[in-house]
């Protein structure tokens, strides 16, 4: 069965985000950890960064030994968070390019399906200038492949696509009718929701991502020690009461 929805935590997004604004030379790529729901909605936690195997600039595939060592981290926060955590989808960047996937895309996507039907493709558009405004923009989208019965199929897009920029907007219905003609593998888009608004904010700052993460965990250790404490205080006092 289809993906739903894709809910991607602000941690992995940024690391998405930083990794796809590290380079404009060519496509980049990683895999997705997380965990699929009963209503089929899938919890990004998160991503692996990962080197290419195809030196080929426009290939993005992703090695046996890269999605077997993925496997083995994934194992390791399942064991540390105590939830089905698995590799559930990848992701790779469009530098100068559409957020559509591309028709290898789409084959790759529907080669992943074939193993794990929840499995979802997310792709990061960036270092698209906006003429008029000088601006940059950066689109993001969650995809999945569908095998197409028909060439009109492509309708029923309008009910599950949205398209986020980065701002907040959705792509308007105009811009579908655009869409590229995607013939035996099709594909739909999840829509991405962030558990977290922050994101939209962040997406500004590419430089200082480290520095925040290892605060974030300066912060977490010094939450864990008091924590610690108070679980040494709670343990002594329940000792006197016995
Ligand atoms: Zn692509």
């Amino acid at each position: 069965m289809a993906v739903q929805a894709a809910h991607l935590e602000s941690d992995a997004f940024l690391v998405c985000l930083n990794h796809a604004l590290s380079t404009e030379k060519e496509e980049v790529m990683g895999l997705c950890i997380g965990e699929v729901d009963t209503c089929r909605i899938v919890h990004i936690h998160s991503v692996i960064i990962l080197r290419r195997s195809d030196k080929r600039k426009d290939r993005v595939e992703i090695s046996p030994e890269q999605l077997s060592a993925a496997s083995t981290e994934a194992e390791r926060l399942a064991e540390m968070t105590g939830r089905p955590m698995r590799v559930v989808g990848w992701y790779h960047s469009h530098p100068h390019i559409t957020v559509w996937p591309s028709h290898v895309d789409v084959r790759t996507q529907a080669m992943y399906q074939m193993m794990d039907q929840g499995f979802v493709g997310l792709i990061f558009s960036c270092f698209i200038e906006d003429k008029n405004t000088k601006t940059g923009r950066v689109l993001y989208t969650c995809f999945q492949s569908v095998q197409a019965q028909k060439s009109s199929d492509l309708s029923h897009l309008d009910s599950v696509t949205k398209i986020h920029n980065g701002s907040g907007n959705l792509l308007s219905k105009d811009e579908f009718t655009s869409l590229p003609n995607v013939s035996a593998n099709q594909w739909r888009t999840a829509i991405m929701v962030f558990t977290k608004n922050l994101c939209s904010q962040m997406s500004a700052i590419s430089g200082p991502l480290l520095q925040w993460l290892e605060d974030r965990l300066e912060q977490n250790n010094l939450r864990l020690q008091e924590l610690q404490l108070e679980k040494e205080q709670l343990v002594q006092e329940l000792a006197e009461l016995e």
